[in-house]
């Protein structure tokens, strides 16, 4: 491990040019025209993961192009793991944000500036070089390790299952290494242990046929947009609890390790309130803010829609009223069950004063691994020795489907070991990525194959943590 260790110190330099050659490519995945550019980035991580020693491949799909590669493989049963990216970057827009040209990657202050700095370019380039030092130093890994860098992560991995299905058979893994979130501080590296799920609907209420004349029929006919308010507004009490029958039933309650380790975390709740402007912060009684907003579920209305929305007034009852809601769920909810209740709910409660449409949208499943399981423990592990501090165990309030499609297809568990600081500025202008995070990143990569190599070894394979 000296041997490795002492390589990626050597070589630093050298690995923030080369990030900054990656940098430099324009691989916006949701522009049409930059379609090329997503070619020539696929290409990119191939030819570099080939001149480190990798068998890579580009694996062409419908979308944009998946890269695979492979370390040398040796003989035997060895601990198989999977490490996930992605070479797609957002759109850098607003160009007039950036102090400095979007795709024109520079260092200022310890942190190199450029999109895709921290997403997701710099974050599994650190596990690329961790592994470059274990095959330049001829040091044995203790892992057999794939990468699997997709092109479509910022518009949605549509085509990433279909090649997880097709090639199961090779990339079939003891688990998944994926670093695309983010640790509190240079001092905190985490290991996220959970990701919400989600659910989206949209409702509809209408009344009568066409907007009306409120001095004429106004008391004659229900407002659909007054039988809309109050549907939503029963659906939160006033202790921040959703009132939907059965949806706490499937909740995983946070267990006493959970909450202390929550504990650790260096939140300050009037610091928060100030830096969201809100007059008072608000969620479920019985729970800190950064228990409500990572591990608990939540139901939140993101948009509402009636009648006259123009300048002044115009004296209407309004014909339909509309609301987009989105339900943020926890383990082990499931959105197509919080769907079917949410609809026999609010079919329960609509009056017959009104039609009522509901209409399901996207969904993605929550997802926990055991912080107190063996995979955790070797990630802290190597965290802590990467980056030479207790690292914490965090829940992220988001989603990331591919995780559970990890999960469903190579029936493998994911270590979200996210590297990205709080003002890295991801998918927003001036993104950076601080260059002691890398640095702590390929230590702690380097760590993290000898920590799992030993503790999948010590399990039969494909048993979950
Ligand atoms: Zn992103």
């Amino acid at each position: 491990m000296d041997k490795v260790l002492t390589y990626l110190h050597a070589n630093e330099r050298r690995f923030i040019d080369e990030l900054k050659d990656y940098l430099r490519l324009p691989t916006i995945s949701a522009q049409a025209e930059h379609a090329s550019d997503m070619v020539a980035g696929a290409r990119w991580v191939a030819d570099h993961c080939r001149a480190m020693g990798l068998q890579a491949e580009v694996c062409p799909t419908p979308g944009h192009p998946v890269v695979l590669a492979n370390t040398p493989r040796r003989p035997g049963k060895r601990p198989r793991v999977l490490i996930y990216g992605h070479y797609d970057v957002q759109p850098p827009d607003p160009l007039e944000g950036w102090e400095s040209p979007p795709f024109e990657p520079r260092v200022v202050g310890g942190r190199l500036f450029a999109r895709g700095a921290s997403d997701n370019k710099g974050q599994h380039f650190a596990h690329l070089k961790a592994v470059e030092a274990y095959l330049r130093t001829g040091t044995e890994l203790p892992c057999d390790l794939t990468f699997v860098i997709e092109g479509e992560e910022e518009v949605g991995s549509a085509h990433l299952p279909e090649v997880l299905r097709r090639r199961r058979a090779e990339l079939t893994c003891d688990c998944v290494v994926i670093s695309d979130t983010g640790m509190p501080s240079l001092k905190l590296p985490a290991l996220t242990y959970a990701l919400r799920g989600i659910a989206a609907l949209e409702i509809k209420v209408t009344g009568p046929n066409r907007d009306l004349h409120s001095g004429i029929y106004g008391g004659s006919v229900a407002n659909p947009a007054m039988v809309l308010s109050q549907l939503l507004a029963g659906l939160v009490n006033q202790q921040g609890r959703v009132t939907v029958p059965g949806f706490y039933a499937k909740v995983k309650a946070l267990s006493a390790f959970e909450r202390r380790q929550m504990g650790r975390l260096p939140h300050q709740d009037a610091a928060y309130r100030r830096f969201l402007g809100a007059p008072a912060l608000f969620g479920e009684r019985g729970y800190t803010s950064e228990e409500r907003r990572t591990a608990r579920p939540t139901l939140e209305i993101n948009g509402l829609t009636s009648g006259y929305q123009g300048e002044g007034s115009k004296t209407i009852v309004p014909s339909w009223a509309g609301a987009k809601l989105t339900l943020r769920l926890v383990p082990d909810q499931s959105p197509a069950s919080i769907v079917r209740l949410m609809k026999a709910h609010l079919r329960r409660i609509c009056p017959p004063t009104v039609r009522l449409e509901v209409k399901a949208g996207h969904g993605a499943e929550p997802y926990w691994v055991s912080p107190e399981g063996p995979l955790a423990a070797a990630a802290l592990a190597a965290l802590r020795r990467g980056f030479g501090r207790e690292p914490v165990l965090i829940r992220e309030g988001g989603s990331i489907p591919i995780v559970v499609g990890f999960r469903k297809i190579l029936r493998a568990e994911s270590l979200l070991l996210g590297l990205a600081l709080p003002d890295a500025n991801a998918h927003s202008p001036n993104e950076s990525f601080h260059l002691e995070a890398f640095s702590g990143g390929m230590r702690m990569s380097a760590h993290l194959w000898a920590e799992l190599g030993q503790t999948l070894a010590r399990r039969p394979a494909s048993s979950a943590s």
